[in-house]
């Protein structure tokens, strides 16, 4: 499964939150015997349609899609040169699909900010800074060797493949060389896939807030702006933490008095999952309702094959209604008989929301 990996420095909150993720272990919820890492959470991606659905169906359980965070400890100033847990940090960061930087913004005399003060443009750019000076030293030893190889010449396929990998390592070089991710500049890194860049991830940042903050939307833009086009969540992760020790009412009952509706948790979740270009399809009936994860693009046999490699093989059609027309006619049958429900062959491209049936030989 893709994952994002929660970096930043220390004392900003990363353990806190990543605690009160873990409360909400859907792992740990299904699989109680199951041996988890303790530095991996899989969390459920909150999701209201679920429940109508269920409702609707009558399904005896709810699965919703799940999305994995690593905590990536030991980032600190120096880390690219070995610092901290240095290169055993990069090697962890390396494995995951996206990374999320956790950014200090509270204010709390009792908890030391490694730098003397709170400062979140300087964090981030503190760790950005090592980021970039990991992927340099990469790039430094692979340039040469690219260089070489399209030097030998040849024709063929592999012979343009490594003519376009030298050319997206040129561009990326010059990028991180002027002090930006690789990411942020946009460059197409698809021929440099092996070398596993860690600039070239995605990144979200999560913004530590005071809770007093985080319906003050004056900090929350000029935050925003220091990061975009990354997404940036504001949630205190000290709250957190209490949210996920208390009921679904009491919790309910405790964003409501700070003006939210929902746990930051749980836009993080959500936002993660759109971050590692990922989407969900539906299936619903008496035994469960359930969420499913997809590659956004994905079509519908490579659909039919995340429930089953069995259904993606024998794959016939999708019956395929939209969450919204599903609602809105109430029942699947009275969807059916209104024509709300598709038939849709191999080439349909699936989209968020979709509520399928498919139809396969075995
Ligand atoms: P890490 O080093 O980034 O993992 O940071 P921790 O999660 O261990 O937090 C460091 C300290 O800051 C702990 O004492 C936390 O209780 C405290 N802390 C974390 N988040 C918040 C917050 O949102 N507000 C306040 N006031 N303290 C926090």
């Amino acid at each position: 499964a893709l994952s994002i990996g929660i970096v930043g420095l220390p004392n900003v909150g990363k353990s806190t939150l990543f605690n009160a993720l873990t409360k909400n272990d859907v792992l740990a919820a299904n699989y109680p015997f199951a041996t988890i890492d303790p530095n991996v959470g899989v969390v459920g991606v909150p999701d209201p349609r679920l429940d109508v659905l269920a409702r609707m169906f009558g399904s005896a359980r709810i699965v919703p899609a799940t999305v994995t965070f690593v905590d990536i400890a030991g980032l600190v100033r120096g880390a690219s040169q070995g610092q901290g847990l240095g290169n055993k940090f990069l090697a962890h960061i390396r494995e995951t699909d996206a990374i999320c930087q956790v950014v200090r913004v509270f204010t709390d005399s009792d908890v030391a900010h490694v730098a003397g003060r709170v400062d979140p443009a300087d964090d981030i750019e503190v760790v950005n800074t090592e980021l970039v000076l990991a992927d340099l030293q990469t790039l430094e030893k692979v340039l040469p060797r690219l260089e070489k190889e399209v030097r030998l010449g040849g024709t063929g396929p592999a012979a343009k493949a490594r003519a376009e990998a030298l050319d997206a390592a040129r561009a990326a070089y010059e990028v991180l060389n002027s002090g930006k991710t690789v990411f942020s500049a946009g460059i197409d890194t698809t021929a440099l896939r092996d070398v596993h860049l860690l600039t070239a991830k995605p990144f979200l940042y999560v913004f530590n807030v005071d809770e007093t903050e985080i319906t003050n939307d004056r900090l929350k833009a000029r935050l925003q702006e220091l990061v975009a086009p990354a997404p940036a969540i504001f949630l205190d992760a000290k709250l957190e933490a209490e949210l996920a020790d208390l009921s679904e009412e009491d919790a309910r009952e405790l964003l409501a008095s700070i003006g939210q509706r929902e746990s930051g948790l749980a836009i993080l979740a959500r936002t993660g999952f759109d971050v590692l270009g990922l989407q969900t399809f539906l299936t619903a009936g008496p035994k469960e309702t359930r969420a499913w994860t997809i590659r956004k693009g994905a079509t519908a046999p490579e659909a039919a094959g995340v429930i089953h490699s069995d259904f993606q093989r024998g794959f016939i059609k999708a019956e395929v209604v939209s969450y919204d027309d599903l609602v809105a006619a109430g029942s699947l049958a009275q969807a059916r008989a209104q024509g709300k429900v598709r038939i849709e062959g191999r080439d349909y491209v699936m989209q968020d929301g979709d509520v399928v049936e498919f139809r396969f030989n075995v």
